[in-house]
Parts: C-alpha cells; structure tokens; sequence
C-alpha cells in the first residue's frame, strides 16, 4: 500500500515513551479461560509471518473477556464450523494477553487470503472507531517480538490483514502504529 495517512486520526496518539516494552504481559493460558479442546481437522503450518487484527467490534474495556472468550470460542465452531477460534492471540484492552487457538495449527478467515503460516493476533475493539490504547500496543509490540525470537520472523513479515486482501481490518488507528514504523522500530529492539 503506498496510501499515506496525513495527520492524526486520534487524539491519543501514542509514542514509544508512552510504554514499557521491558514488562512483559500478563499471559491467560486455554486452560485458564477454560477453552474448549481443539476441534479435529487443524492444518499444521510453521509461522514465517506475524499479522495483526482487530477484532472489528467496539470492545468496552471493562467488558469480562473470561466470559467472552468462551462464547466466541462457541461461535467459531458451532456457526463458523471453524476447528476453533481463527486468531492464535488475543489481546484485551488490559493488554493482556490470551492464547487462542494452538499455533501449531494455521489460522482461518472470512476473506481471500491464505492464512497458513501467519501467527494471528487479535486485538480486542473496533479501531476505525476506538484509539488503540497504550497497554494494547505494549503488549501487541512485546508478543510480535516474542514470536519473531521464537520462530525466526523477519519484521519485514510482520503486517497487518489489510495488507494482504480487501478488508479495513485491523482498523486505521492501530494500522498507523504499523505504517509510521513505531511498531516495527520498538520489536526490532527486542529482537535477540
Ligand atoms: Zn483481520
């Protein structure tokens, strides 16, 4: 995409000096929201990219995300007949961190890309509407770096869904975080 976005889209735009990419996330375990096993099915994959998504519905902060997660982990299997929830992380507006489906098995989507490979992570809210908030970027930055050490990704690899297909996903407010570089600068420097 070569569309520059010109000013602020938000009021609250953040900075690197707006957070501490040194404390690491508090990190929420299936087992701990109580998720259900993994539907049959999965497709193994290895992960060679990192792409960022918004949930794409405006997310209160203090909504129970323990009480969520299990309903949309319902949602996926039963309406989406998917093998589980289609994202491997899913970040609240805490910036906690909750795994989602096992990363072993690729991701899913209701649009024209081919998620095999991608370690998908979703961060909770509607962000054409809603700032992304300090905490969500924090933790979104720190979990990208995590996995760029673990599996070996480039962070010319990390991207957002938009940036594959035609989709306004993961939202323009935290999609300028990835385009004005702040994103990428503060995972190259916790990339060992
Ligand atoms: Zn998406």
């Amino acid at each position: 995409m070569s569309f520059q976005f010109v000013g602020c889209s938000s009021s609250t735009q953040l900075s690197s000096t707006d957070f501490d990419t040194k404390t690491p996330y508090q990190y929420v375990t299936r087992e701990q929201w109580g998720a259900k096993e993994v539907q049959p099915g999965g497709k193994n994959h290895s992960i060679t990219h990192v792409t960022l998504h918004h949930g794409g519905e405006f997310f209160a902060e203090d909504k129970d995300v323990l009480n969520y997660l299990p309903s949309f982990q319902k949602w996926c299997m039963q309406d989406k007949h998917w093998i589980d929830i289609p994202y491997h992380f899913i970040i609240d507006a805490k910036g906690i961190v909750y795994e989602a489906r096992p990363i072993e098995f690729a991701g899913d989507t209701n649009t024209s890309y081919d998620p095999a490979g991608h370690a998908l992570i979703c961060v909770l809210g509607n962000f054409e509407e809603q700032p992304v908030n300090r905490f969500q970027l924090q933790s979104t930055i720190v979990l990208m770096a995590n996995l760029c050490n673990q599996y070996g990704v480039k962070t010319d690899s990390i991207k957002s869904h938009k940036d594959y297909t035609e989709t306004l996903c993961p939202g323009k407010n935290l999609y300028n975080y990835l385009q004005s570089g702040l994103i990428l600068s503060e995972v190259n420097k916790l990339i060992k």
